[in-house]
């Protein structure tokens, strides 16, 4: 069977938004050497390429691209109040992008069973015409396309478990059926949206599922949601491919979120993310790096679903022990989407 692939790149250190900023080069420069530390016999490096035009075209207007490639012309920009460029910024981008795409290709190839693109800047919040949230380009969103365009893929299943809501990448599909966005985050919080009312317009209602969590919530309550909601959604969705935003600033460590995650709860939730591409989706499960603050939190939970992505991907027993606060939540969410599911 093909090695799991993993995309990283010093390239990626060279985006640098300022001095004390939370999205800092370091935070790639801990997981540089994370492959060659687990060993190439589990996993194979992928050198990533830069993001043709018309790759950025498929969710970004011409218009907004050409806003960011113009920054390069300058030492620092702002495009929003917290998305600051440097020279690099615009190539690192279109490389973020690429690296994601080069593992969709491996991965629809069989080159690679799976794998976990390590790049920076993140995507997740990127709009259409609009830099947000330390994001320039929706990588996740643009890998959607990609595998719809090139491989007919006819259900992609987008997991975003980053501690903010996806807000750009529930914006790109949201009238879409083929596209169904799940994502778990921190709410009320930044960016505001993903209230469990925001189901979808038109032909894509009931293909946003939102959970919005309340603070404090850890393995258990995130896996308790995992087994009530998003597996047995999945399920009915059936995904052809599944991407996953994976943010590790749910975890108890990180300075932005507000969660209590541990690196063995996204391992666990990986797991089941993968038990589900091996049944429905020939095993296709390609992770994405978004956020996550803390540098040892961010490399242990990266160790944590790459173990998993490795294993024989049984989803184990973590189960839904624990977490009873939140069934209110979980029902809610439930009865707001069963006129779709
Ligand atoms: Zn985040």
């Amino acid at each position: 069977m093909a090695r799991s692939a993993v995309v990283i790149d010093p390239e990626y250190l060279k985006h640098d938004p300022g001095e004390f900023h939370p999205e800092r080069p370091e935070r790639l420069k801990v997981l540089l050497d994370l492959a060659a530390e687990l060993g190439s016999k589990s996993f194979q490096l992928l050198p990533p390429r830069a993001a043709l035009r018309e790759e950025i075209e498929s969710c970004h207007t011409a218009d907004y691209i050409e806003l960011v490639r113009a920054t390069s012309k300058t030492n620092r920009y702002a495009l929003d109040g917290d998305t600051v460029t440097c020279r690099d910024s615009f190539g690192v981008g279109l490389l973020a992008v690429g690296g994601f795409l080069r593992l969709l290709d491996a991965i629809a190839a069989g080159e690679a069973r799976n794998g976990f693109a390590l790049v920076r800047p993140p995507g997740h919040h990127a709009l259409r015409d609009r830099a947000m949230g330390f994001c320039l380009f929706n990588t996740v969103a643009i890998g959607a396309h990609h595998v719809r365009r090139h491989y007919g893929a006819e259900r992609v299943l987008i997991m975003d478990w980053d501690v903010h809501h996806g807000n750009g990448t529930q914006d790109a599909f949201y009238q879409d059926r083929s596209v169904l966005y799940l994502s778990t985050h921190q709410y009320p919080y930044y960016p505001g949206s993903g209230a469990a009312e925001e189901v979808g317009e038109g032909g894509g209602a009931g293909y946003t599922v939102n959970v919005p969590l309340p603070a404090g919530c850890g393995d258990e309550e995130y896996l308790r949601v995992f087994s009530e909601i998003v597996v047995p959604t999945a399920e009915k969705f059936a995904p052809d491919w599944i991407l996953v935003s994976a943010g590790f600033d749910p975890h108890r460590r990180d300075p932005l979120g507000g969660m209590n995650v541990t690196e063995s709860g996204f391992g666990a939730m990986a797991a089941m993310l993968i038990a589900l591409a091996e049944k429905h989706a020939g095993g296709k499960i390609a992770f994405l790096l978004e956020g996550g603050y803390d540098l040892a939190a961010l490399k242990n939970s990266v160790v944590s679903v790459l173990e998993r992505m490795k294993g024989e991907s049984m989803a184990d027993g973590l189960g839904s022990h624990g977490g009873e606060a939140i069934e209110p939540l979980i029902r809610r969410v439930l009865r707001i989407q069963e006129q779709y599911w």
